[in-house]
C-alpha cells in the first residue's frame, strides 16, 4: 500500500497498529459521521459470571479481519457510510445508575450529531439507557431482541430496579418500547417461574422460542420476526442467543441456542427494516476460548453495519426482504 502511515489504522496490516473497530479512525468528532461504534465496558448488571466489561476491547481485536465487502448482502458498508470508532463510555463500576446516566448522555450526543449508534457491551443493563436515548429521538421503539432470556424480570436483586435481567421490563414500563413491535428471538432454558416468559407475552410481545425455531425453520422465523417490524427499530443482540458451543464467552450460557450461521442469517433477515440503533452485548472474554465468541460478535456487528449501508444505499428489491435467503421456501 502507498497510503501515508499514521502508525495505526487500516493502512497497516491487520495485526499491526492500535486496535479500533475494523481499524477505523478513533474520534469523538462526529462531523459527517453516519455510524459511531461505541464501547460500553460495564458489567455491574450481571447476575452470574461477569467479565463483559472486557467485551468491547476484545470485539475490536476480533474485528480487524473484517475486510469490508459483505458478500451475502452485496455491500461494502464503509464505502456507503462514514463510520468511526467513538471510543468507550466512561462507566463507573460500583454505580449502575451513574454508569447508565453516562451511557445515555453519550448516546444522546451521538444521536444529536445525526449519527447512528452501534454499541458494543458490556452486559445487557446497558441497553436500557441506550434505548431511552433512542426513544427520546424516535418515539416508542420497535425492538428485535436476540437472547436466551427475556430480561423482563421485575427485580433481580432485592429491590434494585436495574440489572441485566430487568432492562426490557423497565423499557416496557417506561413506554420506550412498543410491545406490539417487539420480538424476542431465541428464548430457551428453565426459568424460576412460567411468569418469566409470560409477562411480556401478556403485553403483546412476540416471543420466538428455540422450540419454535426448530418447528418452523429459519425462513418462517424470519417472516414471523418481520411481521412485527414497522417504524423505527432498535436491535439488541445478546450473544447468549447463540449456543454456548458457538458463544462460550458469556455470563449466562443456556444450551440449545442458535448456531453462528443461523445468527448471521437472522440478522441478514432484517434487511430493509428501519434500523435506528443497535447493540451487541454480553461477550465475556474471560470465559471465551480461542476468541470464538468475540469473533462472532464482531461479525454480527459487521452485519448490522451492512444492514444500515444497504438501507442507506436504497434500491431495495421487491419488499426489502433479503435476497440469497429464500423467502418462498418453507
Ligand atoms: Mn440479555
Ligand atoms: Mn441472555
Amino acid at each position: 500500500m502507498t497510503t501515508p502511515e499514521s502508525g495505526f489504522g487500516a493502512e497497516l496490516e491487520p495485526f499491526a497498529g492500535i486496535t479500533s473497530f475494523m481499524r477505523l479512525p478513533v474520534t469523538r468528532d462526529l462531523t459527517g459521521v453516519d455510524v459511531a461504534v461505541v464501547g460500553v465496558p460495564y458489567d455491574g448488571g450481571t447476575s452470574y459470571r461477569s467479565g463483559a466489561r472486557l467485551g468491547p476491547r476484545r470485539i475490536r481485536e476480533a474485528s480487524v479481519m473484517l475486510w469490508g465487502y459483505n458478500n451475502a448482502l452485496a455491500v461494502k458498508p464503509l464505502d456507503v457510510l462514514k463510520v468511526v470508532d467513538y471510543g468507550d463510555v466512561n462507566v463507573i463500576p460500583p454505580s449502575i445508575t451513574e454508569s447508565m446516566a453516562n451511557i445515555e448522555a453519550r448516546a444522546d450526543a451521538v444521536l444529536a450529531a445525526g449519527a447512528t449508534v452501534l454499541a458494543l457491551g458490556g452486559d445487557h443493563s446497558i441497553s436500557l439507557p441506550l434505548m431511552r436515548a433512542h426513544a427520546r429521538k424516535f418515539g416508542p421503539l420497535g425492538v428485535v431482541h436476540f437472547d436466551a432470556h427475556p430480561d423482563t424480570w421485575h427485580r433481580e436483586f432485592d429491590e434494585q430496579p436495574y440489572s441485566h435481567g430487568t432492562s426490557f421490563r423497565r423499557a416496557i414500563e417506561e413506554k420506550i418500547i412498543d410491545p406490539s413491535r417487539y420480538v424476542q428471538m431465541g428464548l430457551r432454558g428453565p426459568t424460576p417461574e412460567a411468569m418469566d416468559w409470560q409477562w411480556a407475552r401478556e403485553r403483546g410481545v412476540r416471543a420466538i422460542t428455540m422450540d419454535d425455531v426448530v418447528e418452523l425453520g429459519l425462513p418462517a422465523v424470519v417472516r414471523t420476526m418481520r411481521e412485527a417490524l414497522r417504524g423505527p427499530i432498535y436491535v439488541s443482540l445478546d450473544i447468549d442467543a447463540a449456543d454456548p458451543a458457538f458463544a462460550p464467552g458469556t455470563g449466562t450460557p443456556e444450551v440449545g441456542g442458535f448456531t453462528s450461521r443461523e445468527m448471521l442469517q437472522l440478522v441478514r433477515g432484517l434487511r430493509g427494516v428501519e434500523l435506528v440503533g443497535c447493540d451487541v452485548v454480553e461477550v465475556s472474554p474471560p470465559y471465551d476460548h480461542g476468541d470464538i465468541t468475540s469473533i462472532l460478535a464482531a461479525n454480527l456487528a459487521f452485519e448490522l453495519l451492512s444492514l444500515m449501508a444497504v438501507r442507506r444505499r436504497g434500491g431495495l428489491e421487491g419488499n426489502g426482504e433479503p435476497r440469497g435467503f429464500s423467502m418462498r421456501a418453507g
